[in-house]
């Protein structure tokens, strides 16, 4: 990993076998980019412009700018990147689609009226949309909520 790695915000790139944590780290607002089969170009292209390789592969774990992940389970997985990255610090839930892996930009109340159930209407005040499937973002929307509720739980680590 390059010495000024920590002055950028993080930046992934996971392996075929990581899909649930690249989701998962889009929800705590990370920029996790996802690839279906493995393909070392696309690899090598990551960790030169300054992602960080997450694997399941051990062959890669002296590779630098990879990091081997041991665990199969999502929660053990997000723990072993917190021991090495400190990733509580870092999180922004409400800040990118989970889905599109794209920065979420502001929404004004009246726009997206029509495409939020009324009771959330009526009780947010605050609103993104997603630029790529204009999937619309709020405080209670699920994956806001599961971040918000791992910041609790990364607290209990702590507590
Ligand atoms: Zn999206």
């Amino acid at each position: 990993m390059s010495k000024t790695h920590s002055d950028h915000p993080m930046a992934f790139l996971c392996d075929q076998n990581l899909g649930r944590l690249a989701r998962w780290l889009r929800i705590m607002g990370f920029d996790a980019e996802y690839m279906r089969e493995w393909d070392e170009k696309r690899i090598q292209k990551a960790i030169s412009s300054g992602r960080i390789f997450l694997t399941r592969r051990r062959s890669m774990a002296s590779k630098p700018g990879s990091i081997v992940i041991e665990s199969d389970h999502l929660n053990e997985q997000i723990a072993e990147l917190d021991r090495i990255l400190h990733l509580e610090e870092k999180i922004q839930p409400f800040s990118r689609c989970s889905i599109c892996n794209l920065s979420l930009k502001c929404a004004k109340a009246d726009d997206v009226k029509n495409q939020v159930p009324e009771y959330v209407f009526a009780t947010h005040e605050k609103f993104a949309r997603c630029p790529g499937c204009s999937r619309i973002y709020w405080k209670g929307t699920h994956p806001v909520r599961a971040a918000l509720s791992l910041k609790k739980i990364f607290k209990g680590k702590r507590g």
